[in-house]
């Protein structure tokens, strides 16, 4: 996990600053929320810091109770959309599956019988 991505070309950082447009679900000041454009269930939101942290062990933890409440606000609204229940997944590094190197939180909703059984541990 080095710091080799630099965030003049990271596309989280142009969606954070509002210059790639993405379907926001939910912000707040250190954090956006928006619909990945692949989505692996209905309602698979993206949690970001707004500023460029690799990954879970870049991004401080003064952050914390920001990044819970945009966990958890973002939950909410899909629970009240009907969703049963919710994964949230996060990778670091690409040996782990991480794609973009800019730390984010997957929200996966999730409904009995929506065949993502796969995605519990
Ligand atoms: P990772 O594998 O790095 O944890 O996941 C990266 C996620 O970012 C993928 O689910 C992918 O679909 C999503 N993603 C990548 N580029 C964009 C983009 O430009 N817009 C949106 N909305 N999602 C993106
Ligand atoms: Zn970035």
């Amino acid at each position: 996990m080095t710091k080799k991505n630099n965030k003049q070309d990271c596309i989280f950082c142009k969606i954070a600053k509002k210059q790639t447009p993405v379907k926001i679900v939910y912000e707040n000041d250190n954090f956006l929320a928006f619909l990945d454009m692949n989505q692996k269930t209905s309602g698979h939101t993206l949690i970001i810091p707004k500023k460029h942290f690799i990954n879970i062990i870049d991004l401080p933890e003064s952050l914390g109770s920001e990044l819970l409440d945009a966990i958890k606000r973002v939950a909410e609204i899909r629970l009240k959309e009907g969703a049963e229940g919710f994964n949230i997944m996060q990778n670091n590094g690409k040996f782990a599956g991480q794609v973009i190197m800019h730390a984010h939180f997957h929200l996966l909703p999730r409904k009995k019988g929506d065949g993502h059984e796969h995605y519990s541990i």
